[in-house]
């Protein structure tokens, strides 16, 4: 199974400092051959670039095989909805994936699961690729409820998905994203290990788990050696090439 290594960009980088960022990718991939020929038969890059920044990325990407999408669509693909992403759009500028769910998106702006769950139809039926959210706050783990709370979001947003086409899940425990603090090796461990078995049972067979929250070089290779995490979401750390490129050489 590939080994993902997904960019979150929230509200960063300009079309020109996301041009610049894949042109210093790409020549860090391609050029300075410290990575084998066949690195995307075994890993996969998504990058997530702000809405505005989506064109740039996806002219930079036009004939490499790095992935990329919006961080957010609306649940309807065209209509009266002022300033909404439309996924259908993010499909014309050659998206194939989207982020759904995020914490950000879920507290900030209130987005509930049954939202959620519409948007991850949608992109189904565009045959484009959710990478949906899913985690507990520190109140919620603190009072025992982590794999409650993560699975009644998979319920919710995964209800009705045709469990044959491919989904990417990211645990993101929402304390740790952005804090500095990790999840411990145990805690990724028991959480992943309890999600692909809830996945097994709900019947998706072609899924990815990705970890989210505070992945830096110095905790990567730790993390993608728990058994079920395939890879990462990775917010701060994604916005330099230097310390993107150290996350995914901690995976080689
Ligand atoms: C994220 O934005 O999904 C994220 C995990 O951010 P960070 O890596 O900065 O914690």
């Amino acid at each position: 199974m590939k080994k993902i290594f997904a960019a979150n960009w929230k509200l960063n980088k300009t079309p020109e400092e996301s041009r610049r960022f894949i042109i210093q990718l790409k020549n860090d991939l391609f050029q300075a051959g410290s990575f084998e020929k066949n690195f995307f038969e075994k890993n996969e890059i998504i990058l997530f670039p702000s809405a505005f920044s989506l064109e740039a990325v996806s002219s930079l990407c036009a004939g490499t095989q790095i992935g990329f999408g919006p961080q957010n669509i609306y649940s309807e693909k065209s209509g009266a909805f002022t300033g909404e992403n439309s996924a259908l759009v993010a499909q014309a500028m050659r998206a194939q994936f989207a982020l759904v769910g995020h914490s950000e998106r879920r507290e900030i702006f209130k987005e509930a699961d049954q939202l959620l769950n519409q948007k991850n139809l949608l992109l189904q039926s565009l045959k484009m690729t959710s990478v949906f959210c899913i985690g507990e706050t520190l109140q919620q783990r603190e009072s025992g409820q982590t794999l409650q709370v993560c699975f009644s979001q998979l319920e919710a947003g995964l209800k009705n998905l045709n469990a044959n086409e491919r989904i990417i899940v990211a645990y993101e425990p929402v304390w740790a994203i952005g804090t500095g603090r990790v999840a411990t090796i145990e805690q990724v461990q028991e959480v992943h290990l309890a999600l692909f078995s809830q996945l097994q049972k709900m019947g998706f067979g072609q899924f990815q788990l990705l970890y989210g929250g505070s992945v830096k070089p110095d905790n990567a290779g730790a993390l993608l050696k728990v058994p079920h995490v395939d890879g990462f979401l990775i917010g701060g750390a994604s916005l330099e090439v230097e310390s993107f490129m150290k996350i995914i050489k901690a995976g080689l």
